[in-house]
């Protein structure tokens, strides 16, 4: 039997009639864009992470551009993140026409190198955009002690992260706003596009709400021009549906986790480093034989990915950015041609870990 890199049709078996239910209930209220059920997935979503506010988005990509709006970023600014990450990130720093700086990451975590960050500041540096990369936090106190020095906002990225926390605090709740994906693949996704942002300044969450929709105070008054960046209510309806299994479907993740770093423990892999409670959007190991060992595994019917082959600064997209080109992150670069997404989802049986972790005893005993 193959193994699929994730399954989303096992986790629709397992919640089918509460999902009708829901969809049902807004195909009836005609109520499809905003409205109540998105409202109460906000408030939710909110306490969920331990936050005052949230504003529901069209993507975790309109997320992020709605946050570094409320952030007060600006042309001629620069925003700190890493090359290592989805190409939505530096999108969004780039729609609001100031400049994404690119800073190496740490080996272990492969999230942002907070060494690596002072030295890139500069006069005209507003932001940073901590991306929780894979399902675990970024190392947040050296973050939040020199956007204090630096007087900088910390936006997080946590399109990767529902759920994960550090020190405590949930992911999206550490820095100034959070942001959040619900793309059907995330830990808490969607059956088409969503997103979130949640802060504890409502100040911030004037701008969200007013920018998202048209810049609409009321409905044929618009105090500035804004996006059609809202959240649908099939979604929100969905979401709530899912928000209530996620702290379940998490754990399911993490007990996966912990049984491949059991299984893997002798081999020449490197299996993920867990500094903070990560919740395991994606497993992903190393390997310096990584394109072998995925295509032995491919004929074994065992899928894998590749989370992200390409780091942002070597991108056709990237090509006139000043930090294009190879050579300058060796990190990220190293990580690019090594990392190996295994299987992972919450439905994972144990005998399927088990024969993805022998088929990678067999690679390594035949190499
Ligand atoms: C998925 C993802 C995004 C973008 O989210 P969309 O909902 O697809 O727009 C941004 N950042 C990271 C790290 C992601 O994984």
């Amino acid at each position: 039997m193959a193994i699929p890199l994730v399954d989303l049709k096992a986790q629709y078996v397992g919640i089918k009639d509460e999902i009708d239910a829901a969809i049902r209930r807004v195909l009836e209220s005609t109520q499809f864009v905003l409205g109540p059920e998105v409202e109460q997935f906000e408030q939710e979503f909110a306490r969920f992470c331990g936050t005052a506010h949230a504003v529901g988005t069209s993507s975790g990509t309109s997320a992020l551009h709605l946050a570094l709006l409320a952030c007060g970023v600006q042309p001629g600014h620069e925003v700190i993140t890493v090359s290592y990450t989805f190409i939505a990130v530096a999108e969004a720093i780039s729609h609001t026409g100031a400049q994404p700086v690119f800073v190496d990451i740490d080996p272990e975590t492969y999230t942002i190198d907070p060494a690596k960050i002072e030295p890139a500041i500069t006069p005209r540096t507003s932001a940073i955009i901590a991306v929780h990369l894979y399902g675990q936090c970024v190392d947040m106190d050296p973050i939040r002690e020199l956007a204090r020095h630096h007087n900088l906002a910390i936006i997080e990225d946590a399109a990767q992260a529902h759920g994960a926390e550090y020190k405590g605090q949930r992911a999206g709740s550490i820095g100034d706003i959070g942001c959040f994906s619900f793309y059907p693949g995330k830990n808490l996704g969607a059956y088409g596009d969503g997103g979130m942002i949640v802060t504890n300044d409502p100040e911030k969450v004037s701008i969200a709400r007013l920018l998202r929709n048209h810049g609409r105070r009321t409905k044929y008054e618009h105090l500035t021009e804004g996006y059609n960046y809202r959240l649908d209510a099939l979604q929100a309806a969905i979401l709530r549906v899912k928000l209530r299994h996620l702290t379940g479907w998490n754990e399911q993740r993490r007990s996966v986790a912990h049984r491949y770093n059991e299984l893997l423990a002798d081999l020449p892999v490197q299996t993920p480093l867990e500094r903070s409670k990560h919740v395991y959007h994606l497993y992903v190991i190393r390997s310096a034989q990584r394109d072998k060992l995925a295509q032995y595994l491919r004929e074994h019917g065992i899928s894998t990915g590749i989370h992200y082959p390409i780091p942002l600064h070597l991108q056709p997209a990237y090509r006139d950015h000043p930090q294009a080109g190879e050579g300058r992150f060796p990190v990220t670069e190293q990580c690019a041609r090594e990392v190996l997404s295994l299987p992972m989802y919450p439905e994972l049986t144990d005998e399927q870990v088990v024969t993805i972790c022998e088929a990678i005893k067999r690679f390594y005993a035949s190499s």
